[in-house]
């Protein structure tokens, strides 16, 4: 199970006949609702699993919000109530950093050796695997992504997250630094105390691994807050982590509004760094509590508007695949979506039509359902942000090719568009529409399309597609982005850094470039009495 990482997924998806590649194909046919029938029609599925948990953790114990207040989660099938969470507010904030604070300076987290740390994350990681459908399960039930998807690729990839930071755990340590002078230097790299964590929707398994794996491998403890669409599964894995030894206080998660105990944690003094994931105008807010408290470090990745870039000698069957993947994934709610289509003139009208007929046969459906590639938007207004966008492409004059449309009557489904004849300055070309949106725009030279997709004021990701080295070679130099994939695309690897340039982000995550976000790095220097043996 762990080994079908979503790289190898995509990276099969052209070749291999395995249920996986398929997932991504749409070729399963079989007992599957075709695009345009009424999905919601039916009655949903129900869920392979119980929601065990829904309070607060907070110092290893779940407990109700000081408050005893509570906020419904949603099932985005339905819209339906599916628990009713307790909901965090400042108090709660307080309480958590306060039990995180004890368990970073009086507990035995920081100083138990850095072998003992890396095998609680590893117990951790098999449990996650002992449990891979539970934990998908919840996942698809209250974020709406397809069940495949989550039992085959995140949780999965989650554990594979994790062992990976149990990995460098034990591999972090200062340098023996040279000197002018008769003085011996050295660093430690030291954890920076306790963390804030504030993670999204999209991926809340996956957003949790990349935010607690680097924390925990550096020896920090933490505060997380989840997004209030999506809090169940990181309470049920939090209570996982506990079993595999973590002491008391080390992780704490915090369900709750993002203005509230979002903004509670942000501007916390006793919050030591910040790592946020979700949108730049939220990213912008959470940074300004940061300056205006007490100036922790803040590490963000934000937005997204990605160029897809599919140059004239490139298969168009393959491009077609590749660059519906690279949008529609996960509903189209991906941060680093590939939602601008370039397309070189030569292959631009075979590229449009295939691309629609793909669109078309696009499996939306129950996620729950074997088969379906495409489940409901997260929520209501994320449904509605996205018919706006739908209507201001045709107003805008864009061609609709396909979709367009809500799928059912229940639930927060839509139909996977897809639009070609799209210019620059067009909203559906320059906002991030984060659902199952394709904006196709013609090209016809390099150094243009370069121009073109660097025009924008994010810069978390790019797509290319070609068979030349020397597009290849001029694209991954020309691109303003954290990420550029050639001839694939969503290639997530716990060791390769994601994060973005301009208004995309601030640092990295994954990989060896996330450490740094979770050390002190201190000088430490004494005289060498005896210069003779310099
Ligand atoms: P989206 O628009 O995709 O929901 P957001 O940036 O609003 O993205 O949300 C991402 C995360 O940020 C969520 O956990 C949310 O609760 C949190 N959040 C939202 N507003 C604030 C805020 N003012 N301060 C801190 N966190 C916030």
């Amino acid at each position: 199970m762990a080994t079908r990482r979503i790289s190898s997924l995509i990276s099969r998806s052209f070749s291999s006949s395995s249920a996986a590649a398929l997932l991504l194909q749409g070729r399963n046919s079989r007992s599957i609702r075709r695009f345009g029938t009424a999905v919601a029609a039916e009655e949903p599925i129900t869920p392979p699993v119980k929601v065990e948990h829904t309070q607060l953790l907070i110092n290893g114990q779940f407990v109700d919000s000081a408050s005893g207040k509570t906020f419904p989660t949603l099932d985005p099938r339905t819209g339906e109530v599916i628990a009713h969470v307790a909901e965090g507010d400042s108090e709660d904030i307080n309480r958590a950093v306060s039990a995180a604070r004890k368990a970073f300076d009086e507990g035995p987290w920081p100083k138990m050796t850095a072998y003992e740390r890396s095998r609680i994350l590893l117990r951790f990681a098999d449990l996650i695997e002992k449990h891979n459908d539970e934990i998908a399960a919840l996942e698809t039930w209250d974020n709406g992504k397809p069940f495949e998807q989550a039992a085959e690729v995140e949780v999965p990839m989650l554990a594979r997250l994790i062992r990976y930071y149990a990995g460098w755990a034990d591999k972090i340590h200062g340098l023996t630094v040279p000197a002018d002078g008769p003085y011996h230097v050295q660093t430690l790299h030291e954890p920076i105390g306790v963390a804030g964590q504030i993670i999204p929707w999209n991926f809340p398994l996956l957003m949790y691994a990349w935010k607690i794996g680097p924390a925990l491998a550096c020896g920090n403890a933490i505060v997380l807050k989840t997004a209030e669409q999506t809090p169940l599964s990181a309470l049920y894995v939090s209570k996982l982590l506990y079993e595999a030894g973590l002491p008391a206080g080390v992780l704490n998660v915090v369900s709750g509004f993002g203005p509230i105990a979002g903004a509670a944690l942000a501007s916390h003094m006793d919050v030591d760094k910040l790592a946020f994931t979700g949108s730049t105008a939220t990213g912008k807010i959470v940074l300004e509590l940061s300056s205006k408290s007490n100036l922790k470090p803040v590490t963000l990745e934000l937005g997204g508007k990605s160029p897809f870039i599919i140059c004239e000698d490139a298969d168009v069957d393959q491009a077609v695949e590749l660059a519906h993947f690279a949008l529609f994934f996960n509903q189209g709610q991906c941060c680093c979506a590939g939602s601008r289509t370039f397309v070189h003139e030569r292959v631009y009208d075979e590229f449009v039509e295939k691309a629609k007929a793909r669109a078309l046969k696009r499996v939306v459906g129950d996620p729950f359902k074997k088969g379906v590639e495409q489940g409901p938007q997260i929520d209501l207004e994320q449904f509605e942000k996205i018919m706006k966008f739908i209507k201001s492409g045709i107003e805008s004059g864009a061609t609709l090719e396909s979709g367009g449309e809500r799928l059912g009557s229940k639930g927060y489904y839509i139909q996977p568009t897809v639009f070609s004849d799209v210019k620059d300055g067009m909203a559906i070309a320059t906002e991030e529409i984060f659902g199952p949106v394709q904006s196709i725009l013609k090209f016809n030279d390099l150094d243009e399309v370069i121009r073109r997709a660097n025009a924008t004021r994010y810069g978390l990701a790019a797509g290319v597609f070609t068979k030349s080295l020397d597009n290849t070679n001029t694209l991954t130099r020309a691109l303003k982005a954290g990420t550029v994939w050639v001839n694939c695309f969503d290639i997530f690897d716990a060791a390769i850094p994601f994060g973005g340039y301009k208004m995309s982000g601030q640092g990295r995550e994954k990989g060896i470039y996330s450490l740094q976000n979770y050390l002190q790095v201190k000088a430490v220097v004494t005289p060498l009495k005896n210069p003779a043996w310099l």
